[in-house]
């Protein structure tokens, strides 16, 4: 049996994708909100919320960088981790640090959760405006980076929702997978 993790990338959306966990770019109130965040909470329904609330109740919310877990609802995924990506402001509020933190942070929840199986959405790519291209970098890189020092996790999956994404993300898998 080999230790490494794949990880891979497919064209779709995250709240079909049977994995044990799946991430939100949730927003700091984690009230929920648009974009990805709108189509989790509809499609899981108000379990999601009720644990979001709770957690608002005892943490007052999620800070930028750092990541939330719930329950998925009627979801197929077991756990839905809420990470709050950075807002694109010119690449000088350390953007860059705190996306690579989302990514961090949320496979460590996973781990802690004993997840073997994850998805992430392309995390501030939409609404926060984070240039694509810089995104899926950081985003492959911290994810492997990762997992070549964490053995738990089998997999780790993109669900990229745009063809530009998609295509930006598996590029770097190649690129990573090839050194
Ligand atoms: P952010 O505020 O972090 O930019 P958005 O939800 O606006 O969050 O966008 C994050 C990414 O999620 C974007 O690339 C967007 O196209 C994508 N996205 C939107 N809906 C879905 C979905 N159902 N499944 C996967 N990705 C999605």
């Amino acid at each position: 049996m080999s230790n490494t993790t794949q990880i891979e990338a497919i064209l779709g959306d995250i709240t079909k994708v049977t994995v044990d966990a799946i991430v939100n770019a949730a927003n700091s109130s984690l009230l929920g909100g648009g974009g990805v965040d709108g189509a989790i909470h509809r499609a899981g329904g108000p379990v999601i919320l009720e644990d979001c609330k709770k957690i608002i109740a005892r943490q007052g919310g999620c800070k930028t960088g750092e990541a939330v877990i719930t329950r998925a609802g009627n979801l197929p995924a077991n756990y839905v981790i809420h990470t709050v990506g950075p807002v694109w402001n010119g690449g000088n509020k350390q953007e860059r640090e705190k996306l690579a933190n989302c990514y961090r942070n949320s496979l460590q929840l996973a781990t802690d959760n004993n997840c073997k199986t994850i998805a992430f959405p392309n995390i501030s790519t939409g609404i926060y405006h984070f240039p694509k291209d810089e995104a899926a970098r950081i985003a492959v890189r911290t994810v492997a980076d990762y997992v070549k020092k964490t053995y738990t996790l089998h997999k780790v999956l993109f669900v990229c929702f745009d063809e530009e994404n998609y295509k930006l993300i598996c590029s770097e898998i190649i690129h990573s997978s090839g050194n």
